[in-house]
């Protein structure tokens, strides 16, 4: 049966499947303490059910176990943005869904057996990646991403938890030794101590589930990255391993490849959702998404993106137009001293 079910598994697309038996969170009161220091800024439903989130048997009365399933998304060589960097697991199709799809078929067939399911991918209160480490699909980076020995970082985890009884695999051991890598590549500092983020310095909360301004001590910082950072991912040695998906909608569309941060400052809402229809970049919206093209520009943007900027510093969205203008101001400060050098 568990054979059937990896079997199963690798059919429905996924790279890894794995099993922990349905018990206590081993992290969870890490987790909490993670949670009452504020690291996860405005993320409040990170909070909601605390004690669900420690105990799957509440997510799912009579759960005996968690499959862990592991999809690889690292794109290889394949074309990347120049200016206006995208995180890699953003490049493509929105993994959500997908996964969610994929995971339909060992749903019914656990079914069939007389199960009872509740699959995830990101979307319920699972601690995942604690489970992946129990069933010995990866273990927790100091960065607090989850690696795996032959995928590296670049992963995403679904959790199938059922009321089906399997033996549970062997957890994993951390094997990141002496390494410091993420934490000193990290441009803001936001990995505080091993295995801690704090999410309201992290460039990927900034950009992404941030919904307000992006505080000025930070914006800089963010450099030409217009979604997401992957700098603490880019630097692990275990990524050396990592080989291409096979999954092609995981690619970067060459017209978004292709497109200058200019012209994605000059989108409008129905570009926006054309563009983005099928991406995770649309949870964001127009108005955000703008506010970090208009970051990037400030810092790396010249005299030829000043028109597009001028129209935003007026936009009615104050957010854009508050980021717009600051941008504006980066611009002409480091023409003046330029002219001022030369
Ligand atoms: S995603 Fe970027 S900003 Fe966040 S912890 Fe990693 S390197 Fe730091
Ligand atoms: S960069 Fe080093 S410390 Fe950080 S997750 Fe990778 S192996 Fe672990």
């Amino acid at each position: 049966m568990k054979a059937g079910v990896k079997i199963l598994a690798k059919e429905c697309g996924f790279d890894e499947c794995r099993f922990a038996r349905v018990d206590r969170a081993p992290h969870a009161e890490a987790y909490f303490s993670w949670l009452d220091a504020g690291y996860q800024a405005e993320m409040l439903w990170m909070e909601r059910g605390r004690e669900k989130r420690a105990d799957p048997a509440i997510v799912l009365p009579g759960a005996k176990t968690l499959i862990i399933l592991a999809k690889n998304y690292f794109q290889g060589q394949s074309p990347k943005r120049g200016p206006g960097k995208i995180a890699r697991y953003a490049w493509g199709e929105d993994y959500h869904e997908l996964m969610q799809t994929q995971m339909i078929k060992l749903d019914d067939f656990l079914s069939i057996h007389g199960g009872r399911q509740k699959c995830y991918v990101d979307t319920g209160p699972i601690l995942e990646r604690d489970f992946a480490s129990e069933a010995g699909l990866s273990w927790h980076g100091k960065s607090s991403m989850s690696l795996n020995e032959r995928l590296g970082t670049w992963f995403f985890l679904g959790t199938i938890l059922t009321t089906l009884e399997f033996e549970p695999d062997t957890p994993a051991r951390s094997r990141c030794g002496k390494c410091f890598r993420c934490m000193e590549a990290c441009p803001t500092k936001a990995i505080v101590e091993p295995y801690r983020v704090d999410a309201r310095r992290c460039i990927s909360y900034l950009t992404i589930e941030n919904k307000g301004p992006i505080p000025e001590e930070f914006r800089k910082l963010i450099g030409d990255r217009i979604y997401g950072c992957d700098d603490c991912l880019e630097v692990c040695p275990w990524n050396r391993f990592a080989q291409a998906t096979n999954e092609i909608r995981f690619s970067l569309p060459l017209k978004l490849a292709n497109l200058s941060l200019s012209e994605l400052a000059a989108i409008t809402e129905q570009e926006f959702r054309d563009l983005f229809r099928r991406s995770p970049i649309k949870r964001i919206k127009r108005p955000r998404f703008i506010r970090n093209v208009c970051v990037a520009l400030g810092n790396v943007g010249t005299l030829t993106d000043l028109p597009i900027l001028g129209i935003l510093q007026t936009d009615a969205n104050l957010l854009i137009a508050e980021h717009a203008a600051w941008a504006v101001h980066q611009i002409e400060e480091r023409e003046q001293l330029r002219n001022e050098a030369s």
